[in-house]
């Protein structure tokens, strides 16, 4: 299907308005075809103060709302979404480079998740006791106050919508940074939520890059920052974030070890296997990147192998984000066949005809890497799948635990037995059994372990309730009797 492109002029949005950009400007470009198709202001901590001025103001509105008030405004949002799904598909391929089904999913996956936003007034009711004659101790749940959410590239509409339904139908206002090349999805957001009657000043949208970030680590009057992009900026961004103080749940890079064992069903687990690698061009963090292939699996690989040739760049495989990815992603194929790996179907030097400038890596199947080869340790984010050979599911297990990342593992057999092993055993947050892609779905929250996520709280579903919230703890006493037997 064709890709319906809109231009979209980029500003920040900042009390329910657009602002004129002053600023320099970066050129966002399409990885579809290398054009560029917007102008992306290059915003400084001015801005960000400005969106914070903003947002505290509608807080105070905004918070006093019920929760069943606020969630109204979600129900509108979501049949917004829904209404402009088509428009809202199409900004996905054309700033991220998805294809059409892809895209269209991670709209769903967005109303999916304002679903779970609109039904927090069933799940967010409060706790009362009686704890002594007369006297009740009660919880409340109450915001944090202006919220911050950081985004990456590789999701522009999903996990915008990770973080931002729950954290203002909770009743907290927000400032969002998205990933500076992948603007376009945000402002329409950002329109659609003025349409649904999302009051001026609870959602604010700065653009930018690294001094967006950190103006929003170091503000004052920021009380909670999330965060989802690579390993390296969420270390900094933790730091930064935790050393003024604020609340911070950042989500990092990923390095997803699939177990694949012999008894495993040959036809499902090599389709699963190369979803998995493949889709979203390799750009997610569910990715499947290490396949450990247990004793005599060859039978799997070999079917890998033949229905890898059925997906082709710019059809039913994406573009990779940059210029500068398709590179990255190229030198570690060739760094792995320097050091030994056999390459089974190789992804480089892809063209899409047509789309000639255009950013493209095919499935790349490597066998027989080693677990000292990049490979192996480090996030390709491209479809590229490693196999490396264990001699049993001990070996296997030991490689996946190796790892210093640890956002998802996954095990193909038909015995129980090992698939429990590897439930228990692995060292990851997200864990699959005979699914290559183990997303939680709501009320169960999403996040990894080790080097994958720093923070306590995970980003959605219930989990999120308590990152976005805090705890006022009320002790009431109303009669006389009560007098008598508790503390005055
Ligand atoms: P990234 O870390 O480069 O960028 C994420 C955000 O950080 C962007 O908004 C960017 O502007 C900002 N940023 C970049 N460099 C910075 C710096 N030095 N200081 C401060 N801010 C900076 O990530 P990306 O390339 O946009 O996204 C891909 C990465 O995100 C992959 O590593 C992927 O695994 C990860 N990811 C993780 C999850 C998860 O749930 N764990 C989900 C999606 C993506």
């Amino acid at each position: 299907m064709e890709v319906i492109i809109t231009k979209y002029e980029v500003n920040n949005f900042i009390d329910g308005k657009f602002t004129k950009n002053k600023h320099k400007t970066m050129d966002v470009i399409s990885p579809l075809d290398g054009s560029v198709i917007s102008k992306l202001p290059l915003s400084n901590y001015i801005d960000v103060d400005n969106a914070v001025i903003a947002a505290k103001k509608a807080f105070i509105g905004w918070s006093s709302l019920t929760l069943k008030e606020r969630v109204q405004v979600f129900f509108k949002y979501r049949a917004l979404l829904e209404k402009n799904i088509e428009e809202l598909t199409g900004l996905i391929q054309v700033e991220n480079g998805k294809n059409y089904d892809e895209a269209k999913a991670e709209v769903e996956k967005s109303i999916e998740l304002c679903e779970f936003a609109v039904s927090m007034p069933q799940i967010v009711v409060n706790e009362i006791q009686e704890v002594s004659k007369g006297v009740e101790c009660r919880i409340e749940r109450k915001p944090l106050g202006v919220v911050a959410s950081i985004t990456p590239f590789n999701f522009p509409n999903m996990v915008p919508h990770w973080t931002m339904p729950n954290a203002l139908v909770l009743g907290n206002t927000m400032v969002m940074k998205p990933s500076e090349v992948v603007p376009l999805s945000t402002i329409r957001i950002a329109e659609l939520l003025k349409e649904a009657g999302l009051p001026d000043g609870v959602f604010n949208l700065v653009n930018g890059g690294k001094e967006v970030v950190e103006a929003i680590c170091d503000h004052p009057g920021i009380e909670a920052v999330s965060f989802v992009g690579s390993t390296k900026v969420a270390k900094i961004v933790y730091k930064r974030a935790t050393s003024s103080l604020k609340r911070c749940v950042a989500l990092g890079g990923a390095k997803n070890h699939l177990i694949v064992l012999p008894d495993a069903n040959p036809e499902m687990t090599a389709s699963n296997v190369l979803a998995s690698m493949s889709g979203c061009a390799g750009q997610r963090c569910m990715a499947a990147s290490v396949m450990v292939g247990v004793d005599k699996v060859q039978h799997i690989i070999d079917m890998m192998v033949k229905e890898s040739k059925k997906i082709i760049p710019g059809q039913n495989l994406g573009a990779i984000i940059s210029a500068e990815a398709k590179n990255r992603i190229e030198k570690y194929i060739t760094e792995a066949e320097v050091d030994g790996a056999k390459i089974l179907i190789d992804g480089r030097n892809a063209v899409v005809p047509g789309k000639e400038g255009g950013f493209y890596v095919g499935v790349t199947i490597l066998d027989y890497v080693t677990t000292e080869m990049a490979v192996a340790r480090e996030e390709i984010f491209g479809p590229v799948i490693s196999i490396i050979r264990a001699k049993n599911l001990d070996q296997a297990i030991e490689i996946e635990n190796s790892s210093n990342y640890g956002n998802a593992a996954a095990v193909f057999t038909q015995s129980g037995g090992l698939a429990k092993q590897v439930m228990d055993r692995a060292s990851a947050g997200m864990i699959g059994v005979n699914i290559g892609v183990p997303v939680p779905r709501e009320p169960f929250s999403f996040g990894g372990w080790n080097e994958s996520k720093f923070g306590v709280a995970d980003i959605t579903g219930r989990s999120s309730i308590e990152f976005w919230t805090q705890n006022k703890k009320i002790t009431t006493k109303w009669n006389p009797e009560a007098q008598i037997n508790w503390m005055s």
